[in-house]
């Protein structure tokens, strides 16, 4: 028996095609993913070798962005959609260490997340940590979610974080159209942190990586800087603006911050 033949798929996960999720999964080191996924992430790979680099920089600015909303800007409920499975530490888990009363909602749309959600549900006593299955493209479902109704309180501000995940939505979805919805949701004060793939940095690599994606049939868009940017609206950049994911409040001085192609910024409301 083969590798590949000797996988089983849990309910709902269909293993014919390469899932986002998954293939970051892979990147990262872990083992929830499958040969289709493997195959497309060694594609793209092949264009972008420092791919496994650029993830474990993406998942990096994650630590410092909730540490800092945490402990600087006084955030104690989050919002986060396209959390992807289970990555230790988690989001709820760097912000619970600062401050336990922490309350996490975390929302995706793959069934593979799903499987793994009780992993993101394991909170402090003081705090909460909830999962909502859905999807980015219905942002009122994700608001009007009852668990997340009960979880959040949204008359107080929210660090609402869409990391690595607006790429996977086509510009013919209105990504900004979206995100405004989100926004608009929430208080003043809220926080918005966003990481997004860009080709601005090499867009020779790039392009082929998304090629390469895409000629597996998935959705992938790098996005420029001012694509980016637009995502915020009229919300406050935080220092340092927005910039190279490495280069967004590194503990160390970063050498060369352009070898992940990721834009990062984080904004508040006024
Ligand atoms: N935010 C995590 C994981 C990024 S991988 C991190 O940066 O470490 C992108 C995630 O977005 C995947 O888990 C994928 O399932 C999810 N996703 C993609 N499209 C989505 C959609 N339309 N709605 C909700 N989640 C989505």
């Amino acid at each position: 028996m083969t590798q590949e033949s000797a996988e089983v798929a849990p309910p709902g996960v269909n293993i014919n095609v390469p899932h986002s999720a998954r293939i970051y999964d892979y990147w990262l080191g872990g083992k929830d993913n499958f040969a289709v996924d493997r195959a497309v992430g060694e594609a793209m790979m092949k264009a972008i070798p420092a791919m496994r680099y650029m993830a474990g920089e993406n998942r990096k600015f994650v630590h410092r962005a909730a540490r800092d909303l945490v402990a600087k800007e006084g955030i104690r409920q989050f919002l986060d959609i396209g959390t992807g499975i289970p990555t230790r530490p988690n989001l709820h888990e760097i912000a619970q260490k600062l401050a336990p009363e922490t309350r996490v909602v975390y929302v995706d749309n793959d069934p593979i997340v799903l499987v793994h959600a009780r992993a993101l549900m394991i909170s402090t006593d003081e705090g909460r940590s909830e999962y909502i299955s859905a999807d980015i493209r219905k942002p009122q479902s994700i608001l009007t979610e009852q668990v997340l109704t009960e979880t959040l309180d949204l008359t107080e501000p929210v660090g609402l974080t869409l990391i690595a995940i607006l790429m996977l939505l086509a510009d013919a979805d209105d990504p900004w159209s979206l995100v405004a919805q989100l926004r608009d949701a929430m208080p003043s004060g809220s926080i918005l942190g966003i990481t997004h793939p860009t080709a601005d940095f090499n867009p020779e690599a790039v392009g082929e990586a998304v090629s390469a994606a895409t000629s597996a049939g998935m959705t992938l868009v790098a996005r420029t800087r001012e694509e980016v940017e637009r995502f915020f609206g009229d919300w406050e950049m935080l220092e340092p603006g927005l910039v190279p994911v490495s280069a967004w409040r590194p503990d160390e001085p970063v050498e060369n911050p352009e070898a992940a192609y990721y834009w990062a910024g984080v904004a508040r409301k006024p």
